[in-house]
Formats: structure tokens, C-alpha cells, sequence
């Protein structure tokens, strides 16, 4: 076992959005220095990291010196290019793994990851250039495009094979999967943290609503009984295991109805980051998942991930918020949420409101889920 990276040394993250911005803010209440490489100047991490690198993910000059102020570099989304994390891996601690980062953030790669650890997916195939795999999705599907999609982007919906043929198409024919259109129960998420001598810790399992392809809402723990949650963290622990996995991955999982009508979980897709499901913990946990992932990078201990409230329910703030039915834009009235006792405002510092845009979250704590979740819901309406 290695020696864990310790106060004051200097972490590093890839990645400068708000998840970027959490992963530094929680670093320097633990006294670690920080580094943001990312480059968009105005990049929320950037602007509360000790220093900020602003150069492309693939600037070899600013990865290696990224990498000789660092005594340890984690990522906060997961497109950086390959070839930079193995680049960085050369010189400096990295977690997650370039290869674990490879795998999530290719859908096909994923997939063929997870069915290869005899994890459940849904039914999918491979649209790729050339490919001649016997279509095992005929009816309706969700194409996706392979990489770079996120928030419902680079997917369309199709009827039938020959639509997704069509879709596929006007996608510019990208490496893509081809998914069945699933009867969703409800939707899951669990999150875990791992260290490189294999500890892991996990949080309550979420459930969350999405909009449009982007989460609206989650509550924990999730209304679920209790067989069905030990299932979702037992699959979500054996995914981290399968990838030899080091810092905090979100595995986001589908309940369907099984053959026996009973719930099935099934595998959606991984986050090697952070997730937005995970952002409650900032609040209502003894621990948040950005804590967590520098605890977890810096192979040091894990924190304890026990619920300081019954139930807590995060809504996100779209850039939707900003703009009234005549598309002016002004800003949303903060007093309300600022005024009510058991929600707690976060703004990620995003100059430009557009829509679809996160622009920050409102977590509250309840008594009970469904309580928490309608609180939720009416002070976002009252901004
Ligand atoms: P993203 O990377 O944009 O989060 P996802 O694959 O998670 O992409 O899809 C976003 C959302 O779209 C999911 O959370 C779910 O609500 C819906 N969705 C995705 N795939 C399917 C499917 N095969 N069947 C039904 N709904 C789906
Ligand atoms: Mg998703």
C-alpha cells in the first residue's frame, strides 16, 4: 500500500465545471493546495482553485506542468482525452484510472465492459461503421451517440429500426448504441468511493426523476424496500470492483419489471466522477461525494457516509429559471429559497444562463422523502 497524499500537498483536477468547483472547495477545507486545468477562464473550479491552468485538455506543455505541481490528479467529467490521462499517469498519481475513464465514457466500451462482467444491461447494439451484428433492437429505441453526449444531448428517439438507421444517419454516422426503449419503474443511482487497497464506502440510494434527458430531482434514500436497495449497491460496488476502480463513480441503474413482474435493475450508464445525484451530500450527509473523491484519490481515509437528516430531496436550476415566457432574462428571486429554513441555495458562479444550463441546485431536508421532494419542488416554483 502507498502512502496517502496528505495536507498540504497539491491535488489536481481536470476539469473546471461545478463539480470541478466542489471537488477544490472541499480540498481546501482539508488544506490541500489545488490545481484547475481547464480552459475556459470563467470556469467555475478555475475561479476557486489556488491556481488555474487555462489550457486545452490535450496541451502537453500544461498537463506536464499540471502534473509537477501535483502530487495527485483526479477528473470532474469524463471526456478527457485518453492519451492526456496516460500522459499525466506517467508523471503523477492519477484517479480515476485513463483506463476506467476510457471505458466510461464510451458507451460502447461500457456496455461491452459491463455484459463482459456479467453485469445486467439492457437490450443494445453497436452502430458503428461497418458493424454487422444481427440487430437484436427492432422496435422502439434511443440512439446515442457512443461519446460526448451527457444530459440527454447526442440521443434521438426512434420507433422502429429502420428510423434508427435514419437517426444514426443525420448523426453523421459516429460510433453510436442503439438502445430498446425501456418501460422505466423508476430510476436509480449509487454512488461509491474507492480507495487503491480496495475500502469503498457507498451512499443511500438515490432515485431521480429526469426532464427532458436532464435530472430534474432526487430524493434518499429512494422509496424503495430494502432488498431492492442492497441489490442496487451491491451491483454498483461490483462495477467499482470489476474496474479496479479509485476515487468516487456514480452507476445509474433502471428498475424495469422483471419476467416474474417483480423489479429488475439494470445497468444504465456510469459517471467516473461526482454525480449530480450525489450533490445532497453536500448538505445532508457526514460526508459529500467531492470530500469523498479527495479522500479517495489521495488514497487517505474515507469519511463516514451516514445521513445527517431523515430525507433529503436536490432539484436542479436550470438556465430555464432566468428567462420569463417572453424570453427576457433576470434573475430568479433568491430570498425565497435563502429565506426557507431547510433548503439550501448553491449557485455554481455560471456568468450565462441558457437553457438546459446548470446553473445550480436547491437541497432540502424533511422528515420524509416525499416531504422533501414537495418542498423542493414549490420553493423552486417561487423563484
Ligand atoms: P446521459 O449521458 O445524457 O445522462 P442517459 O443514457 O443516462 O444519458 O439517458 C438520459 C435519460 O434518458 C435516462 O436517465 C433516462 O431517463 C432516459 N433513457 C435513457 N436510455 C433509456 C432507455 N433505453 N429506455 C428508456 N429511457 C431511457
Ligand atoms: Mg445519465
Amino acid at each position: 500500500m502507498t502512502d496517502p497524499v496528505l495536507p498540504p500537498a497539491t491535488v489536481g483536477v481536470l476539469g473546471g465545471g461545478q463539480l470541478g468547483r466542489y471537488a477544490v472547495l472541499a480540498a481546501t477545507v482539508m488544506g490541500y493546495r489545488t490545481v484547475v486545468l481547464d480552459p475556459d477562464p470563467a470556469a467555475p473550479a478555475g475561479v476557486v482553485a489556488g491556481e488555474h491552468l487555462v489550457a486545452a485538455y490535450d496541451d502537453t506543455e500544461a498537463l506536464q506542468r499540471m502534473a509537477a505541481r501535483c502530487s495527485v490528479v483526479t477528473t470532474e467529467f469524463e471526456n478527457p482525452p485518453a492519451a492526456s490521462l496516460e500522459l499525466l499517469a506517467a508523471l503523477v498519481k492519477v484517479a480515476p484510472s485513463a483506463r476506467a475513464v476510457a471505458v466510461a465514457q464510451d458507451r460502447i466500451a461500457e456496455k461491452a465492459f459491463l455484459t463482459g462482467t456479467g453485469l445486467p444491461v439492457g437490450p443494445y447494439d453497436a452502430l458503428t461503421d461497418g458493424s454487422e451484428e444481427r440487430p437484436r433492437v427492432t422496435g422502439p429505441a434511443i440512439v446515442k451517440t457512443a461519446r460526448l453526449g451527457y444530459d440527454g444531448k447526442g440521443q434521438r428517439r426512434v420507433a422502429d429500426r429502420s428510423a434508427a438507421i435514419e437517426a444514426w444517419n443525420e448523426l453523421g454516422r459516429v460510433d453510436c448504441v442503439v438502445e430498446a426503449l425501456l418501460d422505466l419503474r423508476t430510476e436509480l443511482s449509487v454512488i461509491v468511493a474507492r480507495t487503491t487497497d480496495g475500502r469503498s464506502t457507498t451512499w443511500p440510494v438515490a432515485e431521480n426523476t429526469h426532464v427532458d434527458g436532464i435530472l430534474d430531482l432526487t430524493v434518499v434514500p429512494a422509496p424503495i424496500d430494502d432488498a431492492l436497495a442492497d441489490r442496487a449497491v451491491g451491483l454498483a460496488v461490483a462495477v467499482a470492483e470489476a474496474l479496479d476502480y479509485v476515487g468516487v463513480l456514480a452507476v445509474e441503474l433502471f428498475v424495469v419489471a422483471g419476467a416474474d413482474g417483480a423489479d429488475d435493475l439494470l445497468v444504465n450508464e456510469l459517471a467516473p466522477r461526482p454525480h449530480n445525484s450525489g450533490h445532497w451530500t453536500l448538505d445532508a450527509s457526514s460526508t459529500s461525494q467531492f470530500e469523498q473523491q479527495v479522500r479517495a484519490a489521495c488514497g487517505a481515509g474515507l469519511g463516514p457516509t451516514t445521513m445527517s437528516a431523515p430525507a433529503a430531496a436536490m432539484v436542479n436550476l436550470l438556465g430555464d429559471l432566468w428567462f420569463d415566457d417572453g424570453g427576457a432574462v433576470s434573475e430568479p428571486r433568491w430570498a425565497t429559497a435563502l429565506d426557507a429554513a431547510s433548503a439550501k441555495l448553491h449557485l455554481y458562479g455560471k456568468t450565462e444562463p441558457r437553457p438546459g444550463r446548470k446553473m445550480g441546485h436547491l437541497t432540502v431536508t424533511a422528515p420524509t422523502a416525499a416531504d422533501a421532494a414537495r418542498r423542493a419542488i414549490e420553493l423552486r416554483s417561487a423563484l
